[in-house]
């Protein structure tokens, strides 16, 4: 017969610990651990308590600053989570030096830590620039999606959201006549269901009309701005496209120094697109390193930024040229040029097959070379023989002379072609097209400035820095954050 080593659960074993040997030189957690004890200035969370004389001694914020920074660190991100880990995990223990602070304890500290986290951040940041981490050579500017905790099924204009309350009120009152007439005749359990059913539907209409009362209509950005989708539950973020759908949350953009990748600034937006955040941004910069340095003047001068397509627009690299910064961003023909990507077919074979993968359909429509234009006559016919009517002549686009053709709905409505023509064949309007004088001389826009500039072995290799630089920070966060931030 087989024999094993004995073991015995009621046996008792002393393990002597010492807090402050756990906290290892050389690992995050000493690190953390020596700057919040040393390099930054709490008072901002001590302000909060009002126990000099009587009440019970709070926690050190000190020691709750540390346990949160390092649960996130670690992934996690709730309060009893950590107030867990304070209990059975030795690093936090150690951390916290067994204090174990109640998850409300916890939950209400990360709730008003808001208040303090930015100067806490700037305070952070001046212990880089001390230890020659920030190099100041490129910025690296790129955003992340980030899901909020809102159903984007609660998402609408208030327009939707007026007739979508109508409806539920007039469901409520079907509802309401019909449980009356059978009140008597129904089983309790069915009758109990429908009251659920009823009172669930009045709380959804009431959370709509406080919405529309209290919340002021969002408009988009652009020359022909519209009511866009509110969201009622967290109405500061946005639906907005990612790689894997729509999802409802905030566009996480982080401004990255490249000799150690340290964040300089950060900031969420309530919106999708990028393009409006780069000003505000590079602001954000130049505020952050005239906090932590002594040489406060052309900060962004003296150095690169550079950025991906989402941030490209003439307006911005307008802004970016006037303001004098060296900077390198990306449109979306950047590969197409590249000659390391000469093999432009095998290339652009490999990107439809990307967004094949990701549910999008490429649109092959017709190009404007399958029009028929005629600019002596003024007319243009599209690729279906029907002529279209002029609707500019002789006009401006981004400044350049154009004349814009449109199809006639009673044709493109019930043309053949539609589904190669339009973008939606259920769209109303007729497929628009613009024609650019050739013969005007084109001036050389900041766009195109920018192409050459970024087109040039310099500037290419400056840009391919980037990458190099943001998206690690981007790749190391998601994970350890355990959050769930999408490109
Ligand atoms: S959709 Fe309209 S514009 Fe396009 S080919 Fe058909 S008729 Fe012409």
């Amino acid at each position: 017969m087989a024999r094993f080593k004995h073991y015995d659960y009621n046996q008792t074993k002393m393990i002597p610990l010492r807090f402050a040997d756990q906290i290892q030189s050389g690992t995050f957690e000493y690190t953390l651990n020596h700057v919040v004890d040393n390099d930054l200035d709490l008072s901002i969370f001590e302000q909060r308590y009002r126990n000099d004389i009587n009440g019970a001694p709070a926690y050190d914020p000190a020691i709750l600053l540390k346990i949160v920074l390092f649960a996130y660190s670690r992934g996690i991100t709730s309060s009893r989570g950590i107030a867990q880990a304070c209990r059975e995990n030795v690093l936090f223990m150690a951390l916290s030096a067994d204090s174990q602070p109640h998850h409300s304890t916890i939950a209400d500290f990360v709730t008003r830590m808001d208040e303090g986290i930015a100067p806490l951040f700037t305070h952070v940041l001046m212990v880089c620039n001390q230890m020659g981490l920030i190099g100041r050579e490129m910025f690296a500017i790129d955003g992340c999606k980030l899901p909020s905790n809102a159903s984007k099924e609660w998402s609408e204009t208030h327009a939707e959201l007026t007739r979508k309350q109508r409806k539920i009120d007039r469901a409520v009152e079907r509802m309401l006549v019909a449980h009356r007439s059978q009140d008597q005749r129904v089983e309790p359990k069915i009758r109990e269901r429908q009251e659920a059913q009823i009172e669930k539907l009045e709380q959804a209409s009431a959370k709509i009309k406080k919405h529309l009362a209290t919340e002021p209509e969002r408009i988009g950005r652009g020359k022909r701005a519209k009511a866009i989708k509110n969201n009622i539950t967290d109405p500061d973020s946005a639906s907005m496209k990612t790689s894997k759908g729509v999802i409802q949350g905030y566009n996480g953009i982080a401004a990255v120094d490249s000799k150690h990748q340290v964040i300089v600034h950060a900031h969420a937006y309530g919106e999708g697109p990028e393009q409006h955040a780069l000003v505000p941004m590079l602001l954000g910069i130049k505020r952050q390193l005239y906090q932590i340095s002594e040489k406060n003047e052309g900060i962004l001068q003296s150095t690169k930024i550079t950025a991906d397509s989402g941030f490209h627009s003439e307006d911005n690299m307008k802004r970016l040229s006037r303001m004098g910064i060296d900077s390198y961003i990306a449109d979306n023909q950047f590969r197409k040029r590249d000659p390391r990507f000469i093999d432009s077919i095998t290339y652009q074979e490999e990107q439809e097959k990307r967004q094949a993968e990701r549910g999008y359909k490429h649109s092959k429509r017709f190009a404007l070379s399958d029009f028929d234009y005629d600019p002596v006559a003024g007319t243009c016919r599209c690729p279906a023989g029907n002529s279209m009517w002029c609707r500019m002549e002789d006009g401006r686009i981004n400044g350049r002379k154009a004349t814009g053709f449109q199809g006639y709905r009673k044709y493109c409505r019930v043309c053949p072609l539609k589904a190669q023509c339009l973008r939606d064949p259920n769209q109303k309007e007729g497929r628009q097209v613009a024609f650019f004088d050739r013969s005007e001389h084109k001036e050389s826009s900041y766009i195109d400035r920018m192409k050459e500039k970024i087109d040039s072995p310099m500037g290419r290799h400056i840009y391919s820095q980037r990458l190099g630089t943001v998206e690690p920070v981007f790749g190391t966060w998601k994970p350890t954050r355990g959050s769930n931030a999408l490109p």
